[in-house]
């Protein structure tokens, strides 16, 4: 029985994702910034645990973001029987926010996230989701600058065990996506 942490900025396809793997509708009602706790929810023998989406959410103030920020960090930090964690991101979002984050000279908050997720060794993989919205000529070059800015060097098919393109929409790359849980679930002792 393994527990997989689902974690991503709000709005990047989180509980489209989990609902695509696991055929589950989540929990109605929740919406953004309402909830401060993770969800737990049953996947055959294992457990996948929907955090609550962080950073921009129209109609929630700055106080409550960083509320949810902390409580997220704050439970990664505690639970000691998380078995690994899989990120969400917004593909074309990432690298958009990453370049004005940096203009201001900060560190974006998904960068930091997977360094920390890393740190903690929850060893995630990384959903590229919605690449359904990138072309299809731009996608390996786009692949490419995420895992360059992850300290991942390019060209991004070298990290195929982490990070896997996918969409939730189309359902794009879930084979991918289900056979890199697969081998982490193989390797849990
Ligand atoms: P969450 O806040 O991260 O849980 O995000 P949601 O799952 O609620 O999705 C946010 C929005 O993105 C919704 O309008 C979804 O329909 C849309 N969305 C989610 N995944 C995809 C995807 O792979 N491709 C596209 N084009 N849209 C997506």
């Amino acid at each position: 029985m393994a527990k997989i942490v689902f974690i991503g900025r709000s709005n990047v396809g989180k509980s489209s994702t989990i609902k695509t793997l696991t055929g589950k509708k989540l929990k109605i009602g929740r919406r953004p910034g309402v909830t401060l706790k993770p969800q737990e929810i049953r996947w055959g023998e294992n457990t996948i645990v929907d955090m609550p989406g962080f950073g921009f959410m129209s109609g929630v103030y700055e106080e409550k973001r960083e509320a949810i920020k902390d409580s997220i960090v704050k439970y990664l930090e505690d639970e000691k029987d998380i078995s690994f964690a899989v990120q969400i991101i917004d593909t074309k979002a990432f690298l958009e926010i990453k370049k004005r984050w940096e203009k201001r000279g900060q560190i974006p908050v998904e960068i930091e996230l997977y360094n920390f997720l890393n740190e903690l060794e929850l060893k995630p993989i990384l959903v590229a989701n919605k690449i359904d919205k990138i072309k299809k000529d731009r996608r390996d070059e786009t692949l490419d600058q995420i895992c360059e800015s992850l300290d991942l060097l390019p060209p991004w098919r070298q990290w195929k065990d982490i990070i896997v393109p996918f969409s939730a929409k189309t359902e794009e790359g879930m084979q991918e996506l289900k056979r890199l849980i697969r081998k982490k679930l193989e390797n849990i002792d």
